[in-house]
C-alpha cells in the first residue's frame, strides 16, 4: 500500500550500513509497503547511493537548517539530538500510517500484520517492562503529534537522554490503556534479553519475527570472514555483552552478500 511505510534513522555512516541491511531483510521479506531512511546530512555519497537503491525515499533531516520548532527546541536541548531526529518521523504526512525500526533491527520474516495495529504499539522493554522499547513501534504521521512531542521533549526532557524516555512519557497509557497497543516480544526480540532468559529464548526463539541489536556493540563492529561465514571477535561469553552468534551471522550473510557488493 502507498500510503503506508517502514521508517528508519541512520544520522550517520555506521547506522546507515544497519539502515541498508534493515531495508534489505524487509525487501527480502516481500514486504507490499513503501520504505523510508530519514538520514543526517553527514552520510556520505556512496551510502546514499545504495540507500536509494533499497529505499523508495531517502529523506535527509538537517534539523539545524530546517528552521522549524525542532530546531528553536533543540537550541535549549543540544544532548537530544538524535532523539529529535527520530521524532521527526511524525512529519512524514503522506503516509497515513508507519512502522518505525531502529537501524540496528533485522527483520527475519514477513510483518506487514504490524499495520492492523493503531498508533502508539509497541513491545516491551526487556529492562523495564512498563515502558514500551522505541526500537519497533507503530504510529500516525501528523505535524500536530509531531509539534506536541517536540514541546514535550523541549519541557520535559527525556528521562533515559534518548528517544525511548521521550515517547515512554508522551505515550504513558501504553502500559495499561489498551492490550492490543502490545506488540508480542518477537517483534523486537532484544538481543540481551536472549541470555537473561534462556529457558523462554530456548521455547519461543524460534517464532522471533524482528532481531533487535540493542546496546553498545552492534553487528558492524564485528568483523567476519567470507572464507569461513564466520563472525570475529566474538566470545560466546554469556553476559559479556556479546551478540547471540546465529542472529549475528544472519545479520552479516545480508550485509556482506547483498549490501557489501553495492558498496564498492
Ligand atoms: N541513531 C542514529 N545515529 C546515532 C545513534 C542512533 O541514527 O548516532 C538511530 C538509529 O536508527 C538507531 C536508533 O537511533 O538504531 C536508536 O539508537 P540505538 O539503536 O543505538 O539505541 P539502542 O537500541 O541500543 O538503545
Ligand atoms: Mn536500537
Amino acid at each position: 500500500m502507498a500510503d503506508q511505510a517502514y521508517v528508519t534513522l541512520a544520522t550517520n555512516d555506521e547506522y546507515a550500513k544497519g539502515a541498508m541491511v534493515l531495508g534489505t531483510s524487509l525487501r527480502n521479506h516481500n514486504t507490499t509497503k513503501q520504505l523510508v531512511a530519514l538520514i543526517g546530512p553527514h552520510v556520505a555519497e556512496p551510502c546514499r547511493a545504495v540507500l536509494n537503491c533499497i529505499y523508495d525515499e531517502v529523506c535527509v533531516v538537517d534539523i539545524w537548517d530546517s528552521g522549524d520548532t525542532a530546531q528553536l527546541a533543540l537550541m535549549k536541548r543540544p544532548d537530544l539530538g538524535v532523539t529529535f531526529t527520530k521524532l521527526h518521523c511524525w512529519t512524514l504526512t503522506h503516509y497515513t500510517k508507519c512502522v518505525f525500526m531502529d537501524a540496528d533491527t533485522l527483520v527475519l520474516s514477513n510483518i506487514d500484520e504490524l499495520f492492523e495495529r493503531e498508533e502508539l504499539s509497541a513491545a516491551p522493554d526487556p529492562g523495564w517492562p512498563d515502558c514500551f522499547n522505541s526500537g519497533v513501534f507503530v504510529f500516525k504521521p501528523s505535524n500536530e503529534t509531531h509539534r506536541s512531542l517536540v514541546t514535550h521533549c523541549t519541557e520535559k526532557g527525556s528521562f533515559d537522554g534518548g528517544d525511548q524516555g521521550v515517547l515512554n512519557s508522551f505515550f504513558n497509557t501504553w502500559s495499561t490503556a489498551d492490550i492490543s497497543k502490545h506488540l508480542p516480544f518477537i517483534y523486537n526480540l532484544s538481543s540481551i534479553s536472549i541470555y537473561t532468559y534462556l529457558p523462554a529464548f530456548q521455547k519461543y526463539g524460534h517464532e522471533a519475527k524482528v532481531v533487535h541489536f540493542l546496546g553498545k556493540l552492534k553487528p558492524w563492529n564485528y568483523s567476519y570472514d567470507t572464507q569461513t561465514g564466520k563472525v570475529k571477535g566474538h566470545t560466546l561469553t554469556p553476559g559479556s555483552g556479546d551478540l547471540h552468534p546465529d542472529f549475528l551471522v544472519q545479520w552479516w550473510n545480508v550485509y556482506s552478500s547483498e549490501v557489501l557488493p553495492a558498496l564498492r
